[in-house]
Order: structure tokens, then sequence, then C-alpha cells
């Protein structure tokens, strides 16, 4: 089989190249190749009465398929160079703007249309963290919720099934390079094309190492977040969620000058499972729909955790440390905040009578068995830190689950096209190291999409 482009992933990254080649592209001859199921097929076993913890799917469906692991998540669009990537370091930083406001503007016209979008410009509450010794980082942000990024998921499908082939459950083997050309191995089969796009996000981290290493791709790593997932009562951080929606607000500690930061705020949402490569960690979600919101709100405290040589394996160590919890909790430890500054487990009863109702069921333990001191001593700070600004994240009865891990793959070395060093090899969102990000990774298909058609 011959292809124009061969796209590799079908999530954001993967989908958003392939929306762009397919409307602008003419008579292009497109693939896409994803190791996951179609949308539709994307049923994760956990039904919390027969199957109620992670049965280690060969295909995890909320981490692999078309969507890729952004379809069940919140679904919040963050337009912005402050986090999310570093996609502006390649493409500039308006230029990745006004990617990110074109990829909104899809969403918008494929049933995210009506969903809010919140902004930091002009907030009192920038004054308000600086005050307390945080800092609250420029966005807008568009939250379609769990609900609407699967319509809008389904309809970009619909449209695109139309003009671009599509390989489910089809995990690409192996790349080859021959002359210009390139050659995916999958399924048993191979196909030829002009032009490549990589796109195979957190997930495909290993796979892509693996290419790397095949091709001679220049790679470098060095960073791993650790921290955990917050859950409170809605109403401490209504002012602020109300406001913002979403406020990624950072922090120095006074002990050893780390940086913490809030990460993926959920108001009126759940806590989740994740499953990566086989380790349990936590999550978080919500949804648009108001039926389906609960009391709670929840956000992830992350440390980040820079290393230099000679180690090299900083996601290694991240894992090591969610095995840990998995070891000792049999996946995701609970605790009350009260308990963990007693200095004592948290168990079943002391879990029941708190005033906050876990919207997950984790283990009732102790984090401070898991976590190392100086990340734990970070993340102590950081919630006295924002009980000035949101009185009563510090309550005793404020949830603790561990560990929260953000895994961050190798960055590949890409040009300003995202073009690897053999022309024609693109390789985009989170499996490049630049995004971490819906929006970003988005983007940067457009881009490719773009650089691709010479536009
Ligand atoms: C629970 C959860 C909630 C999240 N919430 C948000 C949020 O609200 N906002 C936000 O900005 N970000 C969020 N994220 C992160 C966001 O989903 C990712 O940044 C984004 O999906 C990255 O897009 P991507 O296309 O680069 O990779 P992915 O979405 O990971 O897609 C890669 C795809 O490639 C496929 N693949 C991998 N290897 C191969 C192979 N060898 N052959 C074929 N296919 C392969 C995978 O199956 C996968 O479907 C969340 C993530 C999770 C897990």
């Amino acid at each position: 089989m011959k292809y124009d482009v061969i796209i590799v992933g079908a999530g954001p990254g993967g989908i958003f190249a392939a929306y762009e080649l397919a409307k602008r592209g003419g008579d292009l001859k497109i693939a896409v190749f994803e190791e996951g199921h179609a949308l539709a097929d994307r049923k994760c076993p956990i039904d919390g009465d027969k199957v109620k913890s992670c049965i280690k799917c060969k295909n995890c469906s909320i981490m692999s398929g078309f969507g890729g692991a952004g379809a069940f998540s919140d679904g919040k669009y963050n337009i912005t160079n402050d986090f999310g990537g570093t996609l502006y370091e390649h493409v500039g930083k308006a230029k990745a703007i006004e990617l990110m406001h074109y990829v909104d503007d899809i969403n918008m016209a494929h049933g995210g249309e009506g969903t809010r979008i919140y902004s930091t410009a002009g907030t009192q509450f920038d004054k308000i963290c600086m005050q307390n010794k945080l800092k609250l980082l420029n966005a807008s942000v568009r939250h379609l919720g769990t609900d609407i990024n699967y319509i809008v998921l389904e309809n970009l499908y619909n449209e695109l099934k139309e003009k671009v082939d599509f390989y489910f459950e089809t995990p690409v083997e192996k790349i080859e390079k021959n002359n210009e050309k390139y050659t995916v191995y999958a399924n048993g089969q191979t196909y030829e094309c002009e032009k490549c796009v990589i796109s195979v996000g957190r997930i495909g981290s290993k796979w892509m190492e693996q290419v790397c290493q095949e091709l001679d791709i220049p790679t470098k790593s060095n960073r791993v977040d650790i921290g955990v997932r917050v859950e409170l009562p809605a109403v401490i951080f209504s002012h602020l969620t109300d406001e913002l929606y979403e406020s990624k607000i950072v922090y120095r500690t006074e002990k050893f000058e780390d940086r913490v930061r809030t990460f993926c705020m959920n108001p009126h949402g759940v806590v989740v499972n994740e499953n990566t490569n086989g380790i349990i960690t936590v999550n978080g979600h919500s949804y648009e729909d108001p039926e389906k919101h609960t009391e709670n709100t929840n956000f992830a405290l992350l440390v980040a955790k820079h290393f230099s040589e000679p180690f090299k394996d900083s996601n290694g160590y991240g894992e090591s440390i969610a095995r840990l919890s998995n070891m000792l909790g049999g996946g995701v430890i609970v605790q009350r905040f009260g308990d963990l500054v007693r200095g004592r487990r948290s168990n079943k009863n002391r879990i029941e009578e708190g005033l906050v109702r876990p919207t997950l069921a984790a283990t009732p333990g102790d984090l401070s068995l898991v976590l190392p001191k100086r990340i734990l001593d970070a993340i102590i700070e950081m919630i006295y830190a924002l009980d000035k600004i949101a009185p009563g994240t510090a309550n005793d009865d404020t949830l603790l689950y561990g560990v929260e891990v953000k895994f961050y793959n190798m960055e590949v070395e890409v040009d300003e096209n995202l073009e690897c060093k053999h022309k024609g090899l693109y390789i985009i969102g989170d499996g490049s190291g630049v995004t971490h990000s819906l929006s970003h990774a988005s983007a940067s298909g457009i881009y490719v999409a773009r650089k691709i058609l010479k536009m």
C-alpha cells in the first residue's frame, strides 16, 4: 500500500494533522495507524461492580484509541505558552497561540459551541496570589468537559473517515527509511509513504525510544513531576474555579526552593485511576453536564524533579515511586491531610468519619511511606500556602491521593518544522517531548500538516 502521508497515533496530534491535511490537501492519500480501538469501541472494563480495579488490558481504552489519552479527559484546552509544552520554542510564541485558537475554532465547529472559555486576564487573583508568595500563570482555558469532548471527537471522526484510511488495533512495529521514503511495518504488512508523522503520545514513549535508536535520532530526558491529587469540598475553591475554572498556581518552597504547582483542576469532578504501562497512578476529570457534578473539587500538586548527569532515567524514578504505592496499597493510596501531618496512616474509619466523601475507592494508607521526604515537605508547604488564598485547603479532612506522576517523554531533537534529522519524518505531540497538553499537541498536528502542504 502506498500513501502520501502516514500518521502514527490517533490522539489529538494525529487527529489534527489528519484534519488539516484532509481539509487542505486536495487528493492526498492519508492513512492513520492506531494501536487502540475506534472511539465507539473504547470501553474501560472497570464498572465498579464486577470489575473494581484495573485488569491491565492489552490496549488501555483510557489511554489509547481514537482521541488518544485525551478522549475521556476533562477536555481542558489551555491557550497559553506559559504551560502545556514548549511548542513556541520551535514555532514562535505568536504562531503557537494562533494555532491553539485555530484548534479551538475547529472544536467549536464540531460540537463544542456553547462551552465556556475562562481567562486569567485582569483577574484579582493575580495580586492575591502574589501577596501570598504564589504565582498565577496566565491562560485562557476552553472547558469542553468529558461529555462534549467525546462528541467533538465523534464528529471529527465521522468527517475524517470519508477522506482518511484509519487502521485501528494496528500498532506500528517499525519505521524504516528507504531513500527519501518511509516504510511502515504493521500487522505483518508494509506500507510506503512520502511523509510520516509520528504522534504516539505518552503511552508510545517506549516505542518512540526504539524508533529513535533505530534511526539514530538524538534525544534527551531529565524530568519527572511527582505529587498527589488533592480532593476537597468544591466550595473551598469556588471563588477561584467560578472565575478561572482552572488556576495554575506555582509556589517556591522555603525549605529547598523547589517548584510546586497546581495541575489539572477539576471543579465538581471525580478522582480516577490512570494506568501507565501497568503502573496505577491517580488523575482526575469533571463533566460539563451539571447532573454529573460531585460536591468536590480535585487538583494535583506536583513537584518537578530535574536530574543531572549521570542519572538519565527520570521516568524510571517516577515509576519506582508509583510502584511503591501500588505495592503498599494495591493501587492508589488515600490519606487525610490531618493524618499525614500527625504522622499516622488513614484507615477506613477515619476516611468515613471525615467530611470529604472520596470520589475514588482508593486504599487508606500513609503517603509518607511512599513519597521522598523532600517531595512530601514541598507538598505540605504548598497546602499551607494555598490555605491563605483558599482557606480550608489545609483542613484535616482534605484528602490526598497518591501518587500522581507526570511522566515526560524524552525530548526528540526536531527543528523549527518539527521534523527530525531525516527529511519527511515529523515527530509531534506528547511523544516528541515538545508538548504535554491537548491544545499544544493538537496545534503541533496542524503545524506539521501545513509544513507538509508547504503552506
Ligand atoms: C485522564 C487524563 C486527563 C487529561 N486531561 C487533560 C486536560 O484536561 N487538558 C490537557 O491539556 N491535557 C490533558 N491530558 C493530557 C492530554 O490527554 C495529552 O497531552 C494529549 O492527549 C496528547 O496528545 P498526543 O496526540 O500527543 O498523544 P496521545 O493522546 O497519547 O495519543 C497517542 C496515540 O498514539 C497511539 N499509539 C502509541 N504507539 C503507537 C504505535 N506504535 N502504533 C500505533 N499507535 C500508537 C496511542 O494508542 C494513542 O492513542 C489528560 C490526560 C489523561 C490521561
